[in-house]
């Protein structure tokens, strides 16, 4: 199976034993700081994923890839070292998707931020994550659906804690969906109705399990209760590894 969104960085080893141990191989790791950012800390937290989350997961079995980017929450004032790195990891396969990348409060500079990083996954011919937010989730993807387009092709995001509440803004597009089984945001049930109602095609499952309350099993659970409720294994295998295998190249 392949968790296609977490935050390695804010879990622990037991952790990563636990998912391996429950069948998930692979992992997308994403780049977001709880805490104030600078420059300097931000590099910092991109470079700690990139090259010590990764061997850390390594030694219990996860194939961790990686996804960075400036989250909304950790906008800067000036980004540009930030962006030229982006580049660079971009160019060195270090990295397989801008993310996770969006917008939460509507702030003039996570407008630009967010822009920035969609042309620059344009110019890139990369893959981006968008996050929504759990507050004003309806508003802030209409803002998103606004301006993603003029930026960048549908098919290169994916726009990610989609729930009940606002799949029928995006299911009509040509985006890739995440489904975020997580407290607080989806549960397992809410997860597969979802996909009962919509298809397996255009989703991927995952816990983004990180500092905040997190079930670091919830794409096994989710992918098992499907296989107990006698889904045909062709769909369940799409949303527990294939769908994601495709769209990324893994
Ligand atoms: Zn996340």
């Amino acid at each position: 199976m392949i968790d296609t969104h977490i935050h390695a960085d804010s879990r622990s080893s037991e952790d990563f034993e636990d998912m391996y141990l429950a069948g998930i191989d692979t992992a997308i790791t994403c780049s977001f700081y709880p805490y104030k950012v600078s420059e300097e800390i931000l590099l910092n937290h991109l470079n700690r994923i990139l090259e010590f989350d990764t061997k850390r997961a390594s030694r219990y079995g996860i194939d961790l890839k990686v996804a960075l980017g400036i989250h909304p929450t950790n906008t800067i004032e000036n980004p540009e070292r930030i962006f030229n790195e982006l580049y660079s990891w971009i160019e060195n396969k270090q990295i397989i998707a801008i993310g996770e990348i969006g917008l939460e409060d509507l702030t003039d500079i996570e407008i630009e931020t967010f822009k920035k990083q969609l042309a620059i996954a344009d110019e890139t011919d990369s893959k981006v994550i968008i996050h929504t937010p759990r507050k004003n989730k309806l508003e802030v993807l209409k803002k998103i659906l606004d301006i993603t387009p003029q930026y960048l092709d549908e098919k290169q995001a994916v726009i990610d804690h989609i729930n009940s509440d606002v799949i029928g803004e995006v299911i009509d597009k040509d985006y890739m969906l995440g489904l975020t089984v997580q407290p607080q945001k989806l549960d397992v049930a809410g997860a597969i109705a979802i996909l009962d109602e919509f298809g397996f095609d255009r989703f991927f499952l995952d816990s983004d399990m990180s500092n905040n309350p997190s079930d670091h099993l919830s794409v096994p659970k989710t992918i098992r209760e499907l296989t107990r409720l006698g889904y045909k294994q062709s769909d369940i295998e799409k949303v527990s590894q294939d769908n994601a295998k495709k769209y990324y190249g893994l």
